[in-house]
């Protein structure tokens, strides 16, 4: 295993009576990179997080951290050298304060795992950095809160940074990409793809959106309706999101000139006014989840149609009657902007592969 590799699997297999969960996975994942493990339901994924954090005993193979062979180590010994797991659900000690709670995690550094004898005052000394930790993620006010009192949804939480695209910045920038590489724009209203099968054009990459149901007949694209309204940002420099907020999901985006509030998930509801009841709601959970709401003024209501489709489709269509090479795109639902680099290449590797 060179330096650079910090966790390395050969030939990791869990065999269930018979039935292989995980089959000879060669895994290598480099020191300072994030590694993403992606496949469908019922790949494996779970059960080699369970063998690489030791829940699980392989039937065969090996894990090396940091240059040592763990595969026989039990779980506590694996996290002590520094590979931990976070779970989907989290579990906390719901009568221990939030402050209990974040110090239990940072009584590790102390060392050792008993000492009934000494007080629990020695624990005090943790309280400022368990403070700095509970202050920074904007939970300062419920310190002192036991995590059963806390409104749903608190107790259970994961900050991370991830990059935010402003559309209203991103599009123009993308636009000018197009421009600068030799690119023309036109935009025109098709109502067969036909209509594009002009002299010169020898591959057409199909991406109407929901469009798709009248240009190429597709009927199972569906619009999913989605409402937000744009404020004023009262000085919010993090994203917060709550998924499980019993009143619907609220989420606060706050960009560089605005703040985008929302959100609904309606499917098959193609209305596009903004429905001032569903606004003020927003609003109200929202302001509920970030306090300092209460200070912005809206500026617009909007409500759009993503997309949906029970999968992405991403194909190419044999040119019929010697029309151009066509490969579909659409489908994306709400994550499109996310998914729009991954498939744009893919779309490109298929019509590089039809190539002779
Ligand atoms: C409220 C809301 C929040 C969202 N949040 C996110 C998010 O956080 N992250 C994320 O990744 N995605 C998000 N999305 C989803 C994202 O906007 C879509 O997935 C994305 O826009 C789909 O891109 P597309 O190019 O496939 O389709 P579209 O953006 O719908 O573009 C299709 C284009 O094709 C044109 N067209 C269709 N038919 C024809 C025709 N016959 N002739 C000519 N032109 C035609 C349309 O006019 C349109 O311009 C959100 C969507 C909404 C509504």
């Amino acid at each position: 295993m060179s330096n650079e590799t910090i966790l390395e699997t050969e030939d990791l297999t869990k065999e269930f009576s018979g039935f292989v969960a995980v089959n000879g996975v060669g895994l290598r994942v480099a020191r300072g990179t994030i590694h993403a493990l992606i496949g469908p339901n019922g790949a494996g994924k779970t059960t080699c997080f369970n063998l690489l954090t030791k829940f699980l005993s392989p039937s065969r193979g090996r894990i090396v951290f940091k240059g040592r062979d763990i595969t026989a180590l039990p779980p506590a010994e694996v996290a002590r050298l520094g590979l931990v797991r976070s779970f989907q659900i989290s579990a906390v000690f719901p009568h221990l304060t939030v402050l209990e709670n974040v110090r239990i995690a940072l009584q590790r550094r102390r060392g050792g795992s008993f000492d009934f004898w000494r007080s629990k005052r020695v624990l005090d000394a943790l309280n400022d950095r368990a403070l700095a930790l509970i202050t920074d993620v904007g939970l300062a006010q419920f310190a002192h809160a036991t995590a059963a009192e806390l409104p749903p949804g608190y107790p259970y939480g994961l900050r991370f940074a991830v990059p935010q695209a402003e559309m209203p910045v991103y599009l123009p920038w993308l636009m000018r990409q197009v421009r600068d590489l030799g690119g023309e724009i036109v935009t025109r209203r098709v109502t067969a793809l036909s209509e594009l099968f002009e002299a010169g054009v020898d591959a057409l990459v199909n991406c109407p959106g929901l469009g798709a149901r009248e240009l190429v007949g597709d009927r199972s694209v569906y619009p999913v309706r989605g409402q937000i309204v744009r404020v004023t940002n009262p000085g919010i420099t993090m994203s917060v999101r709550d998924e499980f907020h019993p009143d619907g999901r609220a989420y606060v985006h706050p960009r560089s000139g605005d703040c985008v509030l929302g959100g609904t998930l309606d499917e098959d509801e193609w209305d596009t006014k903004p429905d001032p009841g569903t606004a003020e709601a927003i609003i109200a959970r929202c302001t509920e989840i970030v306090p300092a709401l209460a200070d912005a003024k809206v500026i617009e209501h909007l409500a759009g149609l993503r997309p949906g489709r029970p999968e992405v489709r991403l194909e190419s269509n044999a040119p019929a009657g010697g029309g151009p090479r066509i490969v579909h795109n659409y489908g994306h639902g709400g994550a499109g902007i996310t998914l729009s680099w991954g498939c744009a290449e893919q779309a490109t590797r298929i019509l590089r592969a039809g190539e002779t």
